[in-house]
């Protein structure tokens, strides 16, 4: 049987993915390029503190860090932790270790130590990159070998007594140092985890290759999907160490020339006093922001009219929403992407082309260019034509290369005819737009954050009076989605909700909370001994509906 494949509107366009990341990402400004790279426009903005990095200031400063990342023992192919806040140094750092063929793994900094110990020991991670108030979290991991790089704030001081090395100093290497590795294609070079559609958080790996095609896909061409431009001003308050903001912004505002304006959390009224301040053109957001424009009663209070974009992406964003901020922004064309931290964008609004095609509300865009995409039937795996919903599968250069050390999970994901199936059900309409419907995996997304159900399981169990346990999402106004455990109690225990919840919450980042716990005799499961996620989400509706 033939399969239905579908791909985007805009022609297919040659992709330099050869090319190392750095080489590509700043071609404009290399010989073999075009040459037409501004050294002195503004690269990097820090929303924080109001500092200004040049396209030449973020090369020679990333240049140096490598340098000096390079002295410290790292070699290409090393895996370094980059535990910050979105900041310059994140964006400095990345592109450091990135320089000399290592790879970075980006975790959140809010993570609590467990969560920070069990990514850096699995990803064998070498050195840490961290501010100076999140090192308390790092003493094992510091004393079973691993090297702390400190970024200072203001007022601390530069000769540190904890052992950890100063990112100042660091960056004050001689760039004459720079090793030059041969540095293949095929180099992981970004290293973020997920636990993609089943189990546990992996180690996501993503080549040169990969992330250089995921960004043509998006904004190179004669008319860039994606059309950034030199004379955008591209806000970044979404975490950095998650791949939508590193890919489609900071990487994708780089190789175009604009102006990433860093903010290190999210605050409606400072956000929109810096897109006043700043004439911000490009505001990528997640649906929980989008819920937070629209409510607000303040919007009219700032000048908003300098944006001309707005998209959102990470998880599903209701029409009605949709519509109701598109009237908070006029001058604003809004639209979706859709991907995953395995496989790449996959979709993208084709409203943001730099011709752009008439789109709806509700969509999540139309597959990305130079890629390949089909709907699947759930059960037989048959090809699905337009409005049928199934299984969304990719094929394309910028998938993930692998989880590393798991060809099972791997295999599990990308088949053997290198299918990436997403785990999401959707469908593609008439003119070519794709819609989500549902999720299939297990997977939880609060605010647009991952919650495997698994890790929370593994911590439930992990409990001398928990005999098993099952975690599932529920819907929530804010959230979009919060975990939930049913718990099997062991014989004779007291164990109550309170007691389960503070033992789980204290070990994780907040997002990862459980927000309410129900008791019951056996978690059911399937013959293979996998848990039913399906009748743990009925159930949940019979106690809610009661
Ligand atoms: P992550 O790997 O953390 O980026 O999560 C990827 C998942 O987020 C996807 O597989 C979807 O389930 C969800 N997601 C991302 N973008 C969208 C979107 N535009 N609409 C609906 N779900 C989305």
């Amino acid at each position: 049987s033939l399969d239905f494949i579908f791909r985007s509107k805009l022609p297919d366009i040659f992709i330099p993915n050869h090319l190392p990341l750095i080489d590509y990402v700043f071609q404009k400004f290399s010989g073999d390029g075009d040459g037409h790279g501004d050294s002195t426009a503004t690269c990097l903005i820090d929303g924080a503190t109001g500092r200004i990095f040049t396209y030449a200031d973020v090369q020679t400063n990333s240049r140096r860090i490598a340098a000096g990342i390079h002295r410290l023992g790292i070699r290409h192919r090393d895996v370094v932790m980059l535990l910050l806040p979105n900041s310059p140094e994140f964006a400095l750092s990345f592109l450091a270790v990135a320089y000399i063929g290592a790879v970075s793994t980006t975790a959140n900094p809010f993570y609590m130590q467990p969560e920070i110990e069990k990514q850096a020991k699995a990803s064998t991670a070498k050195m840490i990159i961290t501010k100076r108030c999140y090192v308390d979290k790092l003493t094992n991991l510091q004393n079973d070998g691993v090297l702390i790089v400190c970024v200072e704030d203001d007022g601390d001081d530069v000769v540190s007594t904890d052992g950890c090395v100063s990112f100042k100093e660091l960056s004050q290497a001689d760039e004459s140092e720079l090793p030059k590795p041969e540095i293949s294609p095929e180099d992981t070079v970004a290293m973020p985890y997920s636990s993609g559609t089943t189990g546990l958080p992996k180690g996501v790996m993503i080549t040169h290759k990969g992330l250089v095609t995921s960004i043509a896909q998006k904004v190179d061409g004669e008319n860039p999907n994606l059309n950034f431009t030199a004379d955008d001003v591209i806000l970044c308050f979404l975490p950095m160490f998650h791949i939508y903001a590193l890919d489609a912004l900071m990487l994708s505002a780089m190789r175009t020339g604009a102006a990433l304006l860093i903010v290190p959390r999210f605050e409606l009224n400072m956000i929109m006093e810096l897109i006043q301040r700043y004439k911000v053109t490009v505001v990528p957001v997640a649906p929980p922001v989008v819920l937070a424009f629209v409510k607000s009663s303040e919007t009219e209070r700032y000048d908003l009219s300098s944006v001309r974009m707005m998209l959102s992406g990470a998880a599903t964003l209701k029409k009605e929403l949709e519509e109701a901020v598109r009237l908070k922004f006029p001058n604003a064309i809004f639209g979706q992407g859709y991907g995953m931290t395995e496989s790449g964008t996959v979709a993208k609004s084709l409203a943001f082309a730099k011709n752009p095609f008439k789109t709806k509300s509700g969509a999540c865009g139309t597959v990305i260019r130079n890629a390949e995409m089909k709907v699947v039937d759930t059960t037989t795996g048959v090809s699905l034509p337009r409005n049928q919903s199934g299984e969304i599968c990719v094929r394309g250069h910028q998938l993930m290369k692998g989880y590393l050390n798991d060809p099972e999970a791997t295999a599990q994901t990308i088949d053997k005819d290198g299918w990436l199936h997403t785990g999401d059900i959707g469908f593609v309409d008439d003119d070519d737009e794709i819609f989500i419907v549902d999720r299939l995996k297990e997977l939880i997304k609060f605010k647009g954050y991952q919650v495997a159900p698994a890790e929370l399981e593994a911590l439930l169990i992990s409990h001398p009076y928990i005999d098993d346990a099952g975690v599932v999402a529920m819907k929530d106004e804010v959230a979009d989605e919060v975990p939930v455990a049913f718990v099997v109690r062991s014989k004779g225990s007291q164990l109550n909700e309170d007691d389960v919840k503070s033992y789980v919450n204290k070990q994780v980042v907040h997002y990862k909370r459980i927000k309410t716990v129900f008791f019951i005799e056996a978690i059911p499961k399937a013959v293979s001994g996998k848990i039913l996620r399906k009748e743990l989400r009925a159930k949940l509706e019979t106690e809610y509906s009661k």
